[in-house]
């Protein structure tokens, strides 16, 4: 069975074409799929009955099954959980901003990166998303909130490490770009990576990758802090990693964010902003950087800091000129932490719900 989602455009018209259709379906089917974001076969009432069938009978349309959300009262963002085919769980959240909605999506079922604050990789990889589990996380969610709230920023922040999962990744976000298909803006997409330095250079490189924006997770201006918090770093130093973010290729209305989750008393401190400041050193115009108080989540080994101290940080920041700002985490009311929904699920075995009831 062909999953319709993991195909992107032209691979959907040359699929067209081996079942003996004119390639003009191609441009049909997308348009019910992604414009229209239809959720069965037979709303596509301009495709014959005979190629409604086929494709019933030998695609998957939807790869996703929602079993359950949470809604915060305070800023109106969902999160919620999927289940995949192989019965496995995943997490998107819905962000309404101030004139737009924002989607972050998973990538990976678990992630290996072992990040030491963060609750998704407690339970290690399990596996990578496929392009259409990535894609359908967009549709679906989508489909819940109604089209008339169109999401129209996708930020690969959620579960996992977007560059492990190459492939995948790339050709979602050239789902996500092309104009016959979901046809978003390519700057309002922002994939985070851990810092996986070849990875990152790989993507620069490649011509077929979308140009989208790029987010590093940095969280310490010295290698000995960011090794504590992110073991990745023994083997993708600081050094090497500023080296190479200094040295890509950026374009205009494509700066680097630099996310740095601010940790009570590990790296919150005056001397550690002066750092990071001076590790940004002369490339200011290069990066912007992205402060996100910590969400701990039940058992977390660290605390979240203070307003005044997380101001203190900005202030020294912009006191470098550095354009910086703080990201308070929406939806605190919720199970804030990324893979905390997840956690519950598997724990207290939520049952599947239906979106009747959603608070719009
Ligand atoms: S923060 Fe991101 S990269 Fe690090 S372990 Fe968590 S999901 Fe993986």
């Amino acid at each position: 069975m062909t999953e319709i989602k993991n195909l992107n455009f032209g691979e959907l018209e040359r699929w067209v074409r081996q079942q003996g259709w004119k390639k003009f379906r191609a441009g049909q089917i997308a348009k019910w799929i992604y414009t229209k974001k239809a959720g069965s076969y037979d709303e596509m009432t301009d495709l014959s009955k005979d190629i409604r069938n086929f494709l019933k009978e030998n695609t998957v349309l939807n790869v996703l099954q929602l079993i359950t959300y949470e809604q915060s009262k305070e800023d109106g963002s969902i999160k919620f959980l999927w289940r995949l085919k192989d019965g496995h769980t995943i997490e998107t959240v819905f962000i309404p901003e101030r004139n737009h909605y924002t989607l972050c999506v998973s990538t990976q079922v678990g992630c290996a990166v072992g990040c030491d604050f963060c609750f998704t990789t407690k339970d290690g990889l399990i596996r990578n998303l496929s392009t259409a589990e990535i894609i359908d996380q967009y549709i679906q969610s989508q489909r819940f909130v109604g089209l008339e709230k169109r999401i129209s920023n996708v930020v690969f922040m959620g579960m996992g490490e977007p560059l492990a999962n190459y492939e995948n990744v790339k050709k979602a976000v050239q789902i996500m770009t092309d104009d016959r298909m979901l046809g978003l803006s390519h700057r309002k997409i922002t994939i985070s990576s851990s810092g996986i330095i070849h990875q990152i250079k790989r993507m620069y490189q490649d011509s077929s990758f979308p140009q989208v924006r790029l987010a590093v997770s940095l969280n310490a201006a010295d290698q000995k802090t960011r090794e504590k918090l992110m073991p990745i770093s023994e083997t993708n130093t600081l050094e090497n990693l500023m080296k190479t973010l200094n040295s890509l290729p950026v374009k205009t209305g494509y700066r680097i964010m630099l996310e740095y989750v601010l940790i009570k008393n590990v790296n919150d401190r005056p001397e550690d902003a002066h750092r990071l400041a001076k590790l940004i050193g002369k490339n200011k115009k290069r990066y912007k950087v992205n402060l996100i108080p910590f969400n701990p989540y039940p058992g977390s080994p660290y605390e979240r800091p203070e307003e005044e101290r997380v101001n203190r940080f900005h202030k020294i920041l912009w006191q470098y000129n550095i354009g910086a700002f703080v990201r308070w985490s929406k939806g605190k009311d919720i199970s804030a932490a990324c893979g905390q929904l997840r956690k519950k699920e598997i724990t207290e075995k939520v049952s599947f719900i239906t979106p009747a009831g959603l608070k719009k």
